[in-house]
């Protein structure tokens, strides 16, 4: 069968809807849902068939997630986007410990709501340490309930990451040809802006991070392929501009090569990350940075506490919630409205 629609933006192909493609998704869907770890299987389609796509930028393709005609308003909430970081998981932590349990909440609320959101990004440091097999496995049966409400669960890795060990236990989110070589990429369209889902890990347990001039060029080719709609960059690490400067060695060291790519895209609007343990906004070249909360654990409660984001995005902007898993903590159900720069 052949592709069900082929663009043309701006001289880029995009490949979009491939029912050829949602087929073959199907079967290896059917494949890796015979593998099970520890009891329960491993979690095939974070993002699922019938929303999976490819896009094609410069002869590489990246797996591409957006609403499908298949799914209903009834069903989804088209402008809302969870965000969570941090994870932390390992092989070894009691069920009852603040770790699991914390990753515990966020999945019980999302496979409870009436309508599920657009998408879920985990944005980085989702094993403990250095990124053990044991820890991705654990992470794996945490989100499994998302896979089976259909809740699309898009992730991204950190310097706690291990990039081989994901992919091993997370097999199906590795690409045959991916855009970026040894780089674990996305994108997600939503009803109001698309996220580009970056990966910043430059080596296990080392705390800066790159995103290196490969990915950059690819990011460039791929924004200007989907101009037309807001654009969000998230990645694990902060840049090394706006907000606090005392993060900045942790942070990402080719933020200003970034930033060239980022800074006179005006449909670029808002760049995303976690890494921090902490909640921050702040502001560079008019891109809003966001610095969300982890969910596992922060360095000093007194100052900080641990939850996870929802982004309630409408044409010109957005409204961000932080959810505390101390419900009574006084951030809980905070919100924070943020107006896009023109352009
Ligand atoms: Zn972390």
């Amino acid at each position: 069968m052949a592709a069900r629609a082929v663009k043309h933006v701006n001289g880029s192909r995009f490949m979009m809807a491939g029912c050829r493609l949602a087929v073959t998704a199907e079967l290896f869907s059917l494949v890796f849902a015979l593998l099970f770890v520890e009891g329960a299987p491993v979690p095939v389609h974070l993002c699922s068939a019938n929303r999976r796509r490819f896009l094609q930028v410069a002869g590489a393709s990246v797996l591409l997630c957006g609403a499908s005609a298949e799914t209903h308003a009834s069903e989804v909430e088209d402008d809302l986007v969870y965000l969570l970081n941090d994870t932390h998981i390992g092989e070894k932590h009691p069920a009852d410990s603040p770790v699991p349990t914390h990753l515990r909440q966020v999945v019980s609320e999302l496979v409870t709501r009436t309508r599920r959101p657009a998408g879920v990004i985990v944005n980085g440091d989702l094993a403990l340490k250095d990124g053990q097999l044991g820890d991705y496995r654990h992470f794996a049966k945490l989100i499994q309930p998302l896979r089976e409400a259909k809740v699309e669960t898009h992730l991204t890795l950190g310097n706690h990451d291990h990039r081989e060990n994901f992919y091993e236990v997370l097999k199906d989110l590795r690409l045959e040809s991916p855009a970026v070589e040894s780089r674990h990429i996305s994108v997600v369209e939503t009803r109001h802006a698309n996220f580009f889902l970056l990966d910043s890990l430059q080596k296990t347990m080392v705390t800066p991070g790159t995103l290196g001039e490969q990915q950059l060029k690819w990011l460039e080719k791929a924004l200007d392929a989907m101009k037309t709609k807001p654009a969000i960059v998230v990645t694990h690490h902060n840049p090394r501009l706006g907000g606090d400067p005392l993060h900045f060695p942790g942070g990402l060291i080719d933020s200003e090569p970034l930033w060239e790519v980022i800074g006179p895209r005006k449909w670029v609007k808002a760049y995303i990350h976690g890494h921090i343990h902490d909640r921050g906004y702040a502001e560079h070249q008019g891109i809003h940075i966001l610095n969300t909360p982890a969910i596992s654990y922060v360095a000093d409660a007194s100052k900080s506490t641990t939850g996870w984001t929802t982004a309630r995005l409408a044409p010109g902007g957005v409204t961000l919630t932080t959810h505390t898993t101390d419900s009574e903590h006084p951030w809980n159900g905070q919100t924070k409205q943020l107006a896009w720069r023109a352009g």
